[in-house]
């Protein structure tokens, strides 16, 4: 199963994702995951990413396309994945279908997760992330059981920098100018299933699963 999980900053792609691993046994890549991880581990990709994402705004193409097309080429991929947060613009989705085409493994299906923003500013202002493992909670939505810590792992939870207000509405308007217009891309290509992204997360989850009996 090959799946891309589609949607605004906040719609809760990598919560989502994150129950779908551990129900498909397939990877989740996130490429913000990635992103984070080579700046916190100060790598020269890590140290040309930072300033885009502190302002919010989008890592240059080549940089993504370069990222995925190594992700995709590793072994856990063979049985499918779960893009998270990629594609992000024309570019992008160009060099994944040529990528996908030249090893003949279309994407199935974009799952576009609909939420309006005030409640996307709502959920950012309030997230929590863990330092290990990316998991997503939220201070009053999806709390960690206990404060500060994360279930699955027990790493440390931390406010993301570019979830401070300042940059927030930069990323929505990053997401419609150059994101959103990828909806209709995958929509013509009769792939795109959008889905209620405001239920709770089991509900959303439920939903994901019905649409993916098809597919697993
Ligand atoms: P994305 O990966 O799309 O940026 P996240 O999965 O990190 O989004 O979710 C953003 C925030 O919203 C997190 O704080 C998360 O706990 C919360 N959240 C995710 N899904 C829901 C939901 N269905 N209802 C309420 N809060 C949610
Ligand atoms: P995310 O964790 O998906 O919210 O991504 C956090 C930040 O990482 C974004 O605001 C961008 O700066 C950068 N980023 C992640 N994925 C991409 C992508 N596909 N293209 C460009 N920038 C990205």
């Amino acid at each position: 199963m090959n799946l891309i999980l589609f949607g605004p900053p906040g719609a809760g792609k990598g919560t989502q994702a994150k129950k779908m691993v551990d129900l498909y046994g397939i990877p989740q890549i996130s490429t913000g995951d990635i992103l984070r991880a080579n700046v916190r581990e100060g790598t020269e990709l890590g140290l040309a990413a930072k300033a885009y994402m502190d302002k919010g705004e989008l890592v240059p193409d080549e940089v993504l396309i370069g990222i995925i097309k190594n992700r995709l080429k590793e072994p856990d991929c063979e049985k499918g994945f779960i893009l998270d947060g990629y594609p992000r613009t024309k570019p992008q989705a160009d060099a994944l279908a040529a990528l996908l085409d030249g090893i003949n493994k279309p994407i199935d299906v974009v799952l576009n997760l609909e939420v309006p923003d005030e409640e996307l500013v709502e959920r950012i202002s309030g997230r929590l992330m863990c330092n290990n493992c990316g998991a997503s909670y939220h201070r009053t939505f999806n709390p960690p059981k206990k404060e500060g810590v994360c279930d699955t792992c027990g790493g440390e939870l931390f406010q993301r920098a570019d979830d401070r207000e300042e940059a927030v509405q930069n990323r929505l308007n990053v997401y419609k100018k150059q994101t959103q217009p990828l909806i209709d891309y995958y929509a013509e290509k009769g792939i795109l299933v959008t889905l209620e992204g405001t239920k709770d997360i089991n509900e959303v989850f439920e939903d994901i699963k019905a649409v993916l009996t098809k597919f697993a």
